[in-house]
């Protein structure tokens, strides 16, 4: 089985918007086991949407637009559909009726336009979108089917999910299902894993597969069976075994973030984190707040753009600063002292380290975590350039704190 995606909008062809649509609907057909075949991205032009989805309807099976759906005349889906698949558009009552619904109970005002909303081709399959104005419609056509959401992400998402993938599964006798397992690791190379588990990734079903992010890398194991319990049985004893072969270096499973894990710890154990940071530009504070605990476990943070902050802001002397350096690991526990006390916390983090992290040669960036009586150090960080330093600086000092509250070597 085949499937083809077209997006359509002037907009993505001039690199305004980027379309993640496409690649959100990649990886849902991958569960459903439809290959994709070709993406195309076509501008609002309805000579040139028609002649995509001609195209695309000879390749594919199953050919998904998304874009085009709204009520002004520069949305020109629902007439491409048609003419590609040699048809009228026509009036429809009832949809018509409930977009007049959607707009009533919002108190929106309805405009001419709308009207346009409720043609469809001739014949077509209306999906409800409960979510939005845009209705969306399955067309067939010689064996073939397309169907066209709407451009706005969240509105093409819940119609994905709660409609399109039903409606293919039964459509096209989909039985077999795709599902993956996310292991995330932290403070391993991703070729130590390789080294590690290796053997793991010639595996034919489930799959083993990894992938770099900076300062993580996520072991992805894939099976593909009859049934979501069938797959979960042939993952289970693998993710036991790379559990088994990599420890404590795995810190979450799928949706997980490590702050996510960390702010969970913090408040399985009752205590709190500040932090304070010079490089990162609030990123750890706003991954920390952002946790799916971190109102509870996360007390706040400074931003500290230079030692200047630590002076004026958390009475650290001028002394001092000059004596320990910028940057310096003296300073970070410093920092880390002056922040828990500050906020009140049982632990304080900080982050002193150049403004310019990830230029090549800046000096290196220290992190520290003190805690009521001690103050805990990470390995000075240095050598990552670009933009991937960030991420890799965070990484490293929320693992920090991770070890420490679960009680792992550090
Ligand atoms: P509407 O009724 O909102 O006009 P529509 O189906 O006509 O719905 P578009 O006008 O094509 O959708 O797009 C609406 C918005 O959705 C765009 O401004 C853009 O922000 C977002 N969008 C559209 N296509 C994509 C895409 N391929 N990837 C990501 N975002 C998209
Ligand atoms: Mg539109």
């Amino acid at each position: 089985m085949q499937a083809e995606i077209v997006t359509i909008g002037t907009e993505l062809l001039l690199g305004e918007i980027v379309d993640t649509n496409s690649a959100w609907i990649a990886r849902q057909l991958t569960t459903i086991g439809l290959d994709l075949h070709y993406t195309t991205t076509v501008g609002d032009n309805l000579e040139r949407i028609t002649y995509i989805l001609r195209q695309a309807l000879e390749r594919a099976d199953v050919v998904i637009t998304t874009g085009g759906l709204g009520p002004t005349v520069d949305d020109m889906t629902r007439e491409a559909v048609a003419a590609a698949t040699e048809r009228e558009l026509v009036f429809s009552e009832e949809l018509w009726e409930e977009i007049s619904r959607f707009f009533a109970r919002r108190r929106f005002r309805m405009t001419e336009n709308n009207r346009r909303q409720a043609f469809l081709p001739e014949g077509a399959l209306v999906i409800h979108n409960p979510v939005g104005t845009a209705p969306s419609f399955a067309v067939e056509y010689k064996g073939h089917v397309i169907i066209s959401l709407p451009g706005v992400p969240h509105e093409m998402r819940y119609l994905m999910e709660h409609e399109v993938l039903p409606y293919l599964r039964k459509r096209f006798g989909l039985e077999g299902i795709i599902k993956s397992r996310t292991l995330h690791t932290c403070g391993i190379g991703e070729s130590t894993i390789d080294s590690k588990i290796g053997d793991l990734m010639h595996l034919a079903n489930p799959t083993v597969g990894t992938r770099a992010h900076p300062g993580q890398t996520d072991i992805c194991i894939t099976a593909k069976a009859g049934s979501l319990e069938e797959a979960e049985a042939l993952i289970a004893p693998v993710e036991e075994e790379l559990r088994r072969r990599l420890g404590d270096r795995i810190f979450g499973a799928d949706e997980e973030s490590l702050a996510d894990v960390v702010c969970r710890a913090l408040v399985a154990k009752g205590v709190h984190l500040a932090v304070l940071e010079t490089s990162t530009q609030g990123e750890l504070a706003k991954r920390l707040h952002a946790a799916s605990q971190g109102v509870g476990g996360f007390l706040g943070g400074t931003i500290a753009p230079s030692a200047f902050t630590l002076e004026r802001c958390f009475g650290v002397s001028s002394e001092v600063i000059a004596k320990a350096g910028f940057p310096s690991q003296e300073l970070a526990d410093c920092a880390a002292r002056a922040v828990r006390q500050a906020y009140g916390a049982e632990l304080g983090l900080a982050i002193i380290g150049p403004a310019d992290l990830g230029v090549p040669n800046a000096p290196p960036a220290y992190f520290s975590l003190a805690t009521e009586n001690q103050v805990l150090q990470g390995q000075p960080f240095t050598g990552r350039t670009g933009p991937v330093a960030q991420g890799w600086l965070l990484h490293l000092a929320l693992d920090l704190v991770r070890r420490y509250l679960l009680g792992l070597p550090i």
